[in-house]
């Protein structure tokens, strides 16, 4: 068995989902079970509509539903014909209709919960999840179109629920593997789940690539696949960066600085359940079926880089807990971190000195009441919108004089605070938002300017 999972992008339109069934036709003897993230932009659509709806604006909000429905049924006409063409087209009708009374009940009600994003939301991947799948039937494949709300349990957390994997993991054997066995092949929307009681939840944005290891750990799959926008796991993010490199193959460690450090091809907590189990994850590119992309496993193929490749995230609140009571008190970091614990604020970078604690948060949501109760020890300065850059490689370990080319190589921006991380593969620090690109760009120039061709391929 094997999962593939398929992005926004690469299932956005009628040519971009033939493209992805062509990929999942290469490998039918490999027992795929196939992950859909919405298509397109349908998720920010929807969220969109959820604004417009409980701010009052219905007329926007239904406008932005017809578009939507326009796009959807010029898709299914494209690909499907006769009875399984009128029945899909019930269906995406049916679920409009959900979404036309969802929008009254927000204009009626004046007010958006976590919930009903989430309600919402979970239409993106139902309805991408329906065209592939009977898309697949057209072409004559056996298929089973999977509701992953029965299987992915999580807590009430709604937008970035939580998933239990042991109510979980035993459900998705139960229900996705007799499929498989049975010769057919499994079709499943990424990103939705749901609480013990049965109420939609998702588990954060991008979580298909999530979905998608979670269900290949379950079945203790021979591969994750995760098909994207991009040929693999590049040395920076495109978008930054116009001269990147493909990543040949990385490290799971490596891979999950990335992640966590804001490289948005992979969600944070996608190689999670990939590691314990050892399964590797692909990450491929959906324009170019044929080629490789980039391998994440346990191991990684020795290279004289120092540096394999940066993340970077903007929106980043910097946090500084000044106080003469920390000298030589124990318990003190203790009783910080539980202010954020129970604040449900994850903290992503720390560095302590004599006096003080510095931290960086990157929601704001909870960020008075932190302050309120921070000040009991001291003084608290808030940085807001500034951005963590992470330099991510297993050679760092080894590669004296990193730090020095990174502050020569970053010479006119300001380095707001700088820590590695204790696996010694990273080193991540902070500046102010608007330099985050350049700064970018500046080490991309450092590090990458004679890359080793054992492990970095031109993007063609
Ligand atoms: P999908 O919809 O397929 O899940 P995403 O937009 O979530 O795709 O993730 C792919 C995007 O991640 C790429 O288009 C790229 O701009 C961005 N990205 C950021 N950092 C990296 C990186 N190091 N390698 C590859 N892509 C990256
Ligand atoms: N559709 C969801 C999002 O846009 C999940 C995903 O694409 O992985 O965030
Ligand atoms: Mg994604």
């Amino acid at each position: 068995m094997i999962v593939i999972k398929f992005g926004g992008t690469s299932v956005q339109d009628a040519p971009a989902m033939v493209r992805a069934i062509q990929a999942v036709e290469k490998q039918l003897n490999r027992k795929p079970a196939v992950v859909l993230s919405a298509m397109g932009k349908t998720t920010d659509k929807l969220l969109k509509i959820a604004e417009k709806a409980h701010r009052g604006e219905v007329e926007a909000a239904r406008g932005i539903s017809r578009d939507l429905k326009g796009h959807y049924l010029r898709v299914v006409r494209e690909l499907l014909t006769g009875t399984r063409l009128l029945k899909t087209e019930d269906r995406l009708g049916g679920y409009f209709e959900e979404i036309s009374n969802i929008i009254q009940g927000l204009y009626l009600l004046g007010e958006c919960t976590p919930r009903s994003r989430d309600a919402i939301a979970s239409f993106g991947e139902r309805m991408s999840s329906l065209i592939f799948a009977e898309t697949l039937g057209e072409k004559g494949h056996p298929v089973a179109l999977l509701d992953s709300r029965e299987f992915i349990r999580t807590d009430d957390d709604f937008t970035r629920a939580a998933v239990l994997e042991e109510v979980s993991f035993p459900k998705i054997r139960e229900q996705v593997a007799p499929p498989l066995d049975d010769g057919r092949l499994v079709v499943l929307p990424g990103f939705v789940g749901s609480t013990v009681n049965g109420i939609t939840t998702t588990i954060g944005r991008g979580g298909s690539d999530y979905t998608a290891s979670l269900v290949g750990a379950a079945l203790q799959v021979k591969d994750i696949q995760i098909w994207t926008d991009v040929p693999g796991i590049l040395t920076a993010d495109p978008r930054i960066v116009s001269e990147v490199y493909k990543i040949k193959a990385i490290s799971f460690s490596e891979a999950s600085e990335l992640a966590y450090f804001g490289a948005q091809v992979l969600h944070p907590s996608t190689l999670i359940p990939a590691v314990s189990r050892s399964i590797p994850v692909h990450v491929c590119d959906s324009s170019k079926i044929d080629q490789i992309g980039t391998l994440i496993s346990a191991s990684s193929i020795p290279c004289q880089t120092p540096v394999k490749s940066l993340a970077c995230k903007k929106g980043i609140t910097l946090l500084n807990i000044h106080s003469t009571r920390m000298l030589l008190a124990y318990g003190f970091l203790h009783r910080i971190f539980e202010v954020f614990d129970r604040r449900r604020t994850v903290v992503d970078v720390v560095a302590t000195s004599e006096v003080d604690v510095s931290l960086t948060i990157d929601s704001e949501a909870n960020l008075q009441a932190i302050l309120n109760d921070l000040r009991a020890f001291g003084r608290v300065d808030v940085e807001p919108n500034v951005a963590i850059i992470c330099i991510v490689g297993d050679n760092l370990r080894n590669t004296p004089g990193v730090a020095a080319r990174i502050f020569q190589a970053l010479d006119a921006i300001n380095v707001r605070m700088i820590s590695q991380g204790a696996s010694h593969i990273n080193v991540t620090f902070i500046v102010q938002e608007d330099k985050m690109e350049d700064a970018v760009r500046q080490l991309h120039d450092e590090f990458f300017a004679e890359p080793d061709p054992q492990l970095f391929e031109a993007i063609s």
